[in-house]
């Protein structure tokens, strides 16, 4: 069969992976004969563990418990083992109150419990609200299936605010999941930068971070994340671009790249396509797509 990579330039998207994954759950196309215009069957691909560290809930309009069955679901179908929640049911706040922190984080452990064989957590926390950040961490960091923290945009991270917040996640091995964006005209309000996170990770060079969507910019933000060896590269977002990951592995080292979607808000269709399609070798996806991450979390 044809590779459509042939004639993909470096930004075209990951289509055929995306189309092909699309196609392995519907049984009346994987029935089709393939033929030379055809993609790939999911069975082309090596059997990868795969583990997505970024996914969200959705709408309230059915329970956590009921969104863990419908994402395990379309999970299934693309070959994903576990999934990694936060922030709880939309809408997403970008600076939540302590109560309501509370509340999605009660939402999140809710849909853990639901699927605790599939499903990890991750605790929301805001530097606006040290005193309630640190004690939902205590509160909920004990539990088994919850491993980490997600911080989002209430407050930029190289605020000496957050401080505390490290301290604590260092005491229990979380893994610290840091939204970084870079917007072509201008950040939200207390959004951070690649640079930001870059600032904080050095006043704490014995605790790893996460840096979620690589920046969103990510031929930039992979340059700046590169420089600061305790930072580990997430990939959720974004169109699905041939060679992101390639770039991301050269710039990072296979051992700072980790896959995630963004789920719901992206398919894993597209996001899986990044790495399944990357000029890397296997050993290097499998990395990727479980190794790196169950090493940070100590799984
Ligand atoms: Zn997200």
């Amino acid at each position: 069969m044809k590779a459509f990579s042939n004639h993909c330039t470096r930004r075209q998207f990951g289509g055929a992976t995306a189309t092909l994954v699309a196609a392995a759950a519907l049984p009346e196309l994987s029935a089709a004969p393939q033929n030379d215009f055809a993609v790939p069957f999911a069975d082309a691909f090596p059997k990868f563990r795969i583990w997505d560290v970024h996914c969200h809930l959705g709408r309230p309009n059915i329970t956590p418990a009921e969104h863990m069955t419908q994402l395990l679901g379309y999970a299934d179908r693309v070959g994903i083992e576990k999934v990694v929640i936060a922030m709880g049911l939309t809408p997403h706040l970008a600076n939540p109150k302590p109560e309501e922190l509370r509340q999605r984080n009660e939402d999140m452990l809710a849909a853990v419990k639901a699927k605790p064989e599939r499903a990890l957590g991750l605790v929301f926390v805001s530097p606006l609200h040290v005193k309630e950040s640190l004690a939902e961490m205590d509160r909920l960091l004990p539990y088994p299936n919850v491993v980490g923290l997600k911080l989002w945009i209430a407050c930029r991270c190289n605020d000496p605010r957050i401080d505390p917040i490290v301290k604590k996640a260092a005491e229990y091995r979380a893994t610290i999941h840091q939204h970084v964006w870079d917007n072509a005209v201008g950040n939200k309000p207390g959004e951070s930068s690649p640079e930001d996170l870059v600032e904080l990770a050095r006043r704490h060079p014995s605790v790893h971070f996460v840096a979620m969507h690589s920046g969103g910019d990510w031929e930039r933000g992979l340059r700046t994340l590169r420089k600061v060896r305790n930072i580990t590269a997430e990939i959720a977002g974004c169109e699905p671009t041939s060679g992101y990951v390639e770039m991301a592995v050269r710039e990072l080292g296979p051992d700072r790249v980790i896959y995630a979607s963004d789920a719901s808000g992206r398919s894993f269709a597209s996001q899986l396509a990044k790495v399944h399609e990357a000029r890397v070798s296997n050993q290097v996806k499998q990395k990727i797509f479980a190794g790196n991450f169950r090493r940070l979390a100590g799984m």
